[in-house]
């Protein structure tokens, strides 16, 4: 079964990036073809959140998964407080290498700046009755939890594919109740710096 909207299922059987590469040219955008490094893990996996200021500002959320970076777009940005349900819409898988990419898109597909706001790796929880359920099982499930160890965000996110409005791609991304709930910080509203190059979406425009 493969999504229009986002080509969510292509990947199981063909190239994951081919819609990645169908929506941009990477040669004139900056942003990392994905040839080769997305081959082969290097122990741990990741997770990275980067601020995208585009057309609308967001967030896109995105966990290393068999090779590549599985992503959504949180147009809120990921909240502390388990009591927000965040909007989460499943993106194209992106390369391994975008997992460091900071710049400015000029023109095209997600023209505007893209800072890595919170990076880190992550452990998968989900479970089923008790049971552990990898990662590629849980995605195609429409339900994960995982752990992030970033700097912002700590602690389980819940991850549920809600098809919320009819739309295929509509996801939701909840905080769950653990040592690394807050309800009273905002790291989305306060903490808009770069984890790796403490720039913010602003000093790369004025670039
Ligand atoms: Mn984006």
């Amino acid at each position: 079964m493969t999504c229009v909207a986002c080509g969510y299922g292509e990947g199981m059987t063909r190239d994951k990036l081919k819609e990645y590469r169908r929506k941009r040219d990477t040669g004139r955008s900056g942003e990392p073809s994905g040839s080769g490094r997305e081959r082969g893990g290097r122990g741990g996996a990741r997770f990275v959140v980067q601020r995208h200021d585009a057309s609308s500002l967001h967030f896109d959320v995105r966990l290393e998964v068999d090779g590549v970076l599985v992503s959504w777009a949180v147009p809120k940005g990921p909240s502390l407080d388990p009591s927000d349900k965040r909007l989460a819409h499943r993106t194209e898988d992106h390369p391994l290498d975008y997992a460091d990419f900071e710049g400015r898109i000029d023109e095209g597909y997600g023209a505007g700046t893209v800072i890595v706001w919170d990076t880190g790796t992550y452990d998968n929880l989900t479970e089923d009755d008790g049971v552990d359920v990898p990662i590629t099982e849980a995605l195609e499930q429409g339900h994960l939890k995982v752990e992030l160890h970033g700097e912002k965000l700590t602690g389980a996110f819940a991850f549920t594919h809600t098809r919320m409005g009819g739309d295929d791609t509509n996801w939701m991304m909840v905080k769950v109740d653990d040592a690394g709930a807050d309800r009273r910080r905002r790291p989305t509203s306060t903490q808009n710096e770069s984890v790796l190059t403490g720039r913010t979406n602003q000093d790369l425009e004025s670039q």
